[in-house]
């Protein structure tokens, strides 16, 4: 970008408006170390959880620049906090997922798993509170996507499950078609 025709290449800065700070903080940190840091709780804001960095954005960047070895990390942390936490995004967050990420893209998917399993596991009064019928339908109407990629599952009659207990390789990027199992990429650090 700075060596070629581009006009960075003149002004030697770059400018990209539409990504968060926070992000581009997260690929720099990653370039130096190598490595996502971890996910966790930061704070408790209305009964919401606010986690140390915001990992849809991050994702969603990675996703941009084409990085699947690093959309990867990102997802396998994402997975592992969950998983951890024994919980699901909120509705803003599977909102969010589907307002960054493309058609296609694993985090998309991620979200319709746990938007389909909150759904699906009608018999939870506590998850009905959580994530009450009302949000949900809001939720369908600001992203007709996710009502689309909802009712595939359903027509398919997919399994309700939460998606940390599908296999990682579901949600990760593999150019070869291979899994991680196969040695392509990834971090397995979750698997285990
Ligand atoms: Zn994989």
């Amino acid at each position: 970008m700075f060596k070629g025709n581009f006009k960075e290449a003149t002004t030697q800065s770059a400018n990209f408006p539409e990504d968060s700070p926070a992000a581009f903080g997260l690929l720099l940190r990653w370039a130096y170390f190598g490595k996502v840091p971890a996910l966790c709780v930061e704070a408790v804001e209305d009964g919401v959880c606010r986690l140390s960095w915001p990992a849809t954005r991050f994702y969603a960047l990675a996703e941009k620049l084409y990085m699947p070895s690093l959309q990867n990390s990102i997802m396998d942390e994402v997975m592992g906090y969950y998983g951890k936490a024994d919980s699901l995004p909120s509705t803003t967050t599977m909102c969010l997922m589907y307002e960054l990420c493309p058609a296609q893209s694993p985090m998309r998917t991620f979200a319709t798993r746990a938007f389909y399993f909150l759904i699906m596991h009608r018999h939870d009064k506590a998850m009905q509170q959580m994530w009450p019928l009302l949000e949900l339908h809001r939720a369908m109407m600001k992203h007709p996507d996710l009502a689309f990629d909802f009712l595939e599952l359903l027509r398919e009659g997919t399994i309700p499950q939460v998606p940390d207990e599908l296999d990682f390789c579901t949600f990760h990027v593999h150019g070869d078609g291979k899994s991680c199992s196969s040695g392509s990429s990834g971090n397995p650090i979750h698997l285990l």
